[in-house]
């Protein structure tokens, strides 16, 4: 029987990470055999890779499964799947020869560098700088925010090529995480999801294969994180649905002053807000998938991005509040979701990045 990629994520979701996430969490361990094994590590990668090739349109329900589950792990395999993506698509003979079927495969996990101490948000701000000596590249330099650092086997890393100012010389380079050069620093200490590894990388004359070429590598970064922005949206939209699920189940049995808490129209207007919150991240998150990589694309998921995990926020804080002091128990994902929640407003480029992208859209449209 032929098992749809949405239903591939909701088994995955079901079976594995719900009885099991709070094992991860305690254990503090990435679930990398489990990860390998769900399905999902080809998303966008061709069939011929044996990847999953699916379209924006049909992705979109793959990632709002596992946002159901947990978005940081989704997350990952969000981060995992545009490297594959890129190193099946843009890679030559020698980078897909070594990593394509590997990713795709899930054998080999994936992680991205852009960002660095001193530049987050303005990418353009980044010093790792790689030197050509022949037609061999090394990279020397220091990345922050680093997700599944000293976990993934290979990085996309985002350098420089010239000691001037700016980003026109910038390319993409494939790096092996076990090279003498790279370094992975302490796990960073976060307010959720343990099980994640986030480190500082520090490379010191790393040999890196070149992916992107110096002129085109912070255009290709930024494609790449729309896309991930796009998953980003989906993902909160995930999140956000189950919140309000696990709301509205409860709020039907619990009872309070005589009737059931839904029944107590404060409770049930708040909720039914939640919903219509949840409607507009949906249309906001298909139409990004209708446009991605074309002319509106990226302002239509900045738009997504932008809604979708501000609107998830506001109903992991609404959807645990009608749970009362129970939703602040590990008995039920709310709180959890709050702090998730959180992350997703900052990951892949803040809410205030996405308001750029919007107003610089506005702009040009109106002095048209
Ligand atoms: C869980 C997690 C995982 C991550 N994983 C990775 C990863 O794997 N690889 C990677 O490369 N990066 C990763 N990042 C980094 C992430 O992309 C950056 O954190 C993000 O781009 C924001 O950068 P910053 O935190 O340095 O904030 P800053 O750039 O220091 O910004 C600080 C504040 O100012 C706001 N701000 C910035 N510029 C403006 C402006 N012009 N106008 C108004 N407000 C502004 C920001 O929105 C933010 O609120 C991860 C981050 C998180 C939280």
């Amino acid at each position: 029987m032929n098992v749809s990629a949405p239903q591939l994520a909701k088994s995955f979701v079901r079976d594995v990470v719900n009885p099991s996430l709070a094992g991860w969490e305690r254990s503090a361990t990435y679930p990398r055999r489990e990860v390998r094994s769900c399905g999902l590590t080809g998303i966008f990668s061709p069939a011929a890779d044996g990847g999953l090739d699916l379209s924006y349109a049909e992705a979109v329900a793959v990632f709002e499964e596992l946002g159901r589950g947990d978005a940081a792990l989704a997350f990952s395999l969000s981060m995992h799947n545009a490297v594959a993506a890129a190193v099946t698509r843009a890679g030559d003979e020698v980078v897909r020869a070594r990593w394509a079927q590997a990713l795709v495969s899930g054998e080999a996990l994936g992680g991205f560098c852009l960002t660095e101490p001193q530049a987050g948000s303005d990418a353009t701000a980044i010093t790792t700088t790689a030197t050509q000596r022949g037609n061999v590249w090394t990279v020397s330099g220091s990345k922050a925010w680093v997700t599944l650092g000293d976990e993934a086997d290979v990085f996309l890393v985002v350098a420089k090529t010239l000691e001037e100012p700016g980003h026109r010389d910038v390319a993409m380079f494939v790096v092996a995480a076990d090279h003498p050069g790279v370094r992975f620093g302490e796990l960073y200490r976060k307010a959720s999801a343990d099980f994640l590894p986030i480190t500082d990388m520090e490379l010191q004359d790393v040999d890196a294969h070149l992916l992107v070429p110096p002129g085109q590598g912070m255009a290709a970064a930024l494609a790449a994180i729309d896309v991930a922005r796009f998953d980003i949206a989906a993902i909160s939209n995930g999140l956000h649905a189950e919140a309000l699920d696990v709301a509205t189940r409860y709020a039907m049995k619990r009872e309070v002053f005589g009737k059931p808490v839904l029944e107590h129209q404060g409770i049930a207007w708040a909720l039914a807000d939640v919903a219509t919150d949840l409607e507009a991240a949906r249309g906001l998150t298909r139409k990004a998938a209708e446009l991605l990589g074309s002319d509106g694309g990226r302002v239509a998921v900045a738009h997504a991005k932008r809604f979708g995990p501000d609107a998830a926020l506001r109903a992991a804080i609404q959807c645990s509040e009608v749970l009362g002091a129970y939703g602040w128990l590990h008995d039920h994902p709310l709180a959890r979701f709050i702090a998730l929640a959180k992350m997703l407003q900052v990951v892949d480029g803040s809410a205030e990045i996405q308001r750029i992208v919007i107003a610089r859209d506005l702009i040009r449209r109106t002095s048209e």
